[in-house]
């Protein structure tokens, strides 16, 4: 038993000494090591940054991908991790938000340079190491740009009242609570309505998680309990406006000149494929592509000992990567497709 024990542990000694090349011997043939946690693999918006992230590494560096499966406490067992195997830069897309702050004290006490994306960590966390950088969208942009969708509509068709009283009935489907993109999407979106000088009343707001089956079942509801008293439905992203127009359908929408307008965020494949039959009435470009690529360009830096600043993105305070949003509807979605 005790012999067993022994070996066991010489082994594990070894596997750590390989898997941990650390700064001078990564196991890619001297490329460096690169840890990214994704908060969930099952989320449309984060597969494609995924992925975007994996390809921009080919031939340059050793990434490997975690799946935090939303459980905070999982990642940070998986930061942990890269840390102790010495991995030459980690990027992280936090389950929640606020525990930033301890991952960056970890990465620091183990001077692992970090890049969060998509998730943004507070300022005051930020602030805590200068190995720290966030890549992002501005929320508040997108939700504008939902709005104005919102406003040209209204504008160009008058049955859009349909009730005629000059008010905007809406409902919100909201993504995660406290995640910054569905506060302040939620937020922008209605100011940009009223900036336009039109009347909204807010009929109904609940959260589906950024996720289309719970989109479905929170809009099924929203339709027994208000029916056509709703003349807009704005959605946090692409998967819940989805979820609301395979509601809608069933309450016969989108066939017979029956129409309900529904606007989402992340121009993902079926968002487009939606725009393009006519339900969708718009989206916002949420960038995974470059989104992708600044976390990758950003880790590849900071992993090699080169300066971030000069790895291609306009750096903002220091420490932040901004990508732009891009307003998608029917008159422009063939240029995402
Ligand atoms: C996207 C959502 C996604 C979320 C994940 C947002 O920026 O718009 O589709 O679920 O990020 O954190
Ligand atoms: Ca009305």
């Amino acid at each position: 038993m005790k012999k067993f024990i022994v070996i066991a542990v010489l082994l594990t000694v070894c596997a750590m000494a390989f898997a941990g090349g650390g700064k001078d011997a990564g196991a890619g043939g001297g490329q460096p090591q690169i840890g990214v946690a994704i908060y969930k693999f099952d989320d449309t918006f984060m597969s494609y940054t995924r992925n975007a992230i994996e390809n921009n590494a080919k031939g340059k560096a050793v990434v490997t991908t975690v799946d935090s499966q939303n459980a905070q406490p999982t990642q940070n067992d998986q930061v942990d991790q890269f840390i102790t195997k010495k991995m030459n830069a980690i990027a992280i897309n936090p389950v929640d938000r606020t525990a930033a702050g301890a991952i960056i004290d970890k990465a620091k006490a183990g001077k692992v340079p970090v890049v969060f994306f998509n998730r943004e960590p507070f300022p005051d966390d930020m602030r805590k190491w200068d190995q720290v950088y966030y890549v992002g969208a501005k929320a508040e942009e997108s939700g504008t740009m939902q709005g104005e969708i919102a406003v040209e509509y209204w504008k160009a068709n008058p049955g859009a009242d349909k009730n005629k009283d000059g008010v905007l009935q809406y409902i919100m489907l909201k993504g995660e609570p406290g995640h910054q993109d569905a506060e302040l999407r939620t937020e922008f979106s209605i100011k940009a309505v009223t900036a336009a000088g039109i009347k909204v009343q807010l009929l109904a707001e609940d959260t589906a998680m950024w996720d289309r089956p719970r989109a479905v079942e929170k809009m099924d509801a929203f339709w027994a309990r208000f029916g056509d008293q709703i003349e807009v439905v704005f959605c946090n992203n692409d998967d819940m406006a989805l979820g609301a127009i395979e509601s809608l359908r069933k309450a016969g929408f989108f066939t017979g000149g029956k129409y309900l307008p529904v606007v989402g965020v992340d121009a993902t494949a079926p968002a487009l494929q939606a725009l393009s039959e006519g339900t969708l009435l718009g989206t916002v470009l949420n960038d995974a592509q470059s989104q992708g690529k600044a976390t990758f360009d950003l880790s590849y830096a900071l992993a090699t000992g080169a300066n971030p600043a000069n790895a291609g993105w306009k750096v903002t305070d220091g420490k932040y990567v901004w990508v732009p949003y891009q307003k998608v509807t029917r008159d422009n979605y063939k240029d995402f497709q």
